[in-house]
């Protein structure tokens, strides 16, 4: 009890402490707001919200899909919640203050999603993916309605490209697995998509990089046990090697630590501190077949921070800004510049890289 006691007086210290942190930030955004800088708006707090305005605040900085999503051709096809949040992006890029709230999102949000409907702290990393989703299906709805008279007339024509969207095109990316046999050496291969990368984190250290984390991700597993694999040749489960490859570098990569998990029956939260740079290479994990052909060098242009405990910490976000070329911290409403060196934190929790350089937006009215 006392164990639980103390752990208690932690949080509420943990919890002052960050309020504090965010109040000595307001003068600078008080600063910022002569500015008025587009694309540059904190997001005022509706009450535990911290983790939708991280992942706003990614989605607002990731240039390519800004533009097209505020395209006047694109906002015909949107949905109501789409277009909910296309409209909050479009304050953000052309707006006049320095915040704005974000309460017509986040009740969209709760409406479709009842497990965000509380004011409880919830996943950035599963919040950012379930936007990304809902945003990619209503692109693709729209479109097919529109080619409805066309594909009817072939329904087998369904292509991939029909399928992709400008979520598609920007975040996804293709894994490679090939399989081995341990018992017949028979080799398969497969191959699947994906929008973000888990990461595990070596936890025997309390410093490593970002490359030890990919390194771990993409090393050769045996599968055993329950998680043998059907050999089609032995006819039966067999135990597994696989080994993982990037088949198709994404446009933007996004990565997740994996810091929350369990240690036996706790669920604990990995402090270690990961080290990034502000480039990224991907072609030691590049397939060999797309090894020469395809660049695989990224650029970070958005982090999502989380501090303090499992149930009960504080997310913000680090962007950095086409226009202004700097980075931004952004903690709810509270927005101030900070310096490239300051982006590192041992609080990284989804980084997001962009292949190309982002160019000035084209937006209109910007
Ligand atoms: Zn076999």
């Amino acid at each position: 009890d006392y164990f639980k006691l103390w752990y208690t007086v932690q949080e509420i210290v943990m919890c002052l402490v960050l309020s504090l942190l965010s109040q000595g930030s307001r003068s600078s955004a008080v600063r910022l707001q002569a500015l008025n800088r587009p694309g540059v708006c904190g997001l005022d707090n509706s009450g535990n919200s911290c983790y939708l305005n991280a992942v706003l605040q990614c989605l607002c900085s990731t240039v390519p899909l800004v533009e097209h999503l505020l395209n006047q051709d694109t906002r015909k096809e949107l949905c109501r919640m789409a277009e909910v949040f296309v409209r909050l992006l479009e304050e953000m890029w052309l707006g006049r203050s320095s915040s704005c709230a974000p309460v017509e999102a986040r009740s969209v949000l709760c409406s479709i999603l009842p497990q965000f409907n509380n004011y409880s702290q919830q996943d950035a990393q599963e919040l950012l993916l379930f936007l990304l989703n809902a945003l990619h299906d209503n692109l693709k709805k729209m479109r097919s309605s529109i080619r409805q008279p066309r594909q009817d007339q072939n329904r087998n024509c369904a292509t991939a490209a029909g399928e992709s969207t400008i979520v598609s095109h920007l975040f996804e990316g293709t894994l490679g697995y090939m399989t081995l046999c341990m018992h017949c050496d028979h080799q398969a291969h497969s191959t699947q998509t994906f929008t973000v990368l888990s990461l595990p984190i070596p936890t025997d250290n309390i410093k490593c990089s970002i490359q030890d984390c990919l390194s771990l991700f993409f090393e050769q597993s045996i599968l055993t046990g329950t998680e043998q694999m059907l050999c089609s040749v032995c006819g039966l489960r067999r135990e597994t090697a696989v080994l993982t490859c990037l088949e198709k570098p994404p446009e933007i990569l996004m990565l997740h630590l994996k810091r929350f998990g369990c240690k036996g029956r706790n669920q604990v939260k990995l402090r270690t501190n990961v080290v990034f740079s502000m480039r990224l290479d991907l072609t030691p994990f590049l397939s060999s077949s797309v090894q020469n052909t395809s660049y695989s060098s990224y650029r970070l242009y958005a982090v999502v921070n989380h501090a303090g405990h499992l149930n009960m910490g504080h997310y913000t976000a680090m962007c950095h800004n086409t226009l202004t070329r700097t980075w931004h911290c952004f903690d709810d409403s509270a927005v101030k510049e900070v310096q490239d060196s300051l982006v590192q934190s041992p609080n990284a929790y989804l980084l997001l890289y962009s292949r190309k350089p982002f160019q000035k937006p084209k937006i209109y009215g910007l």
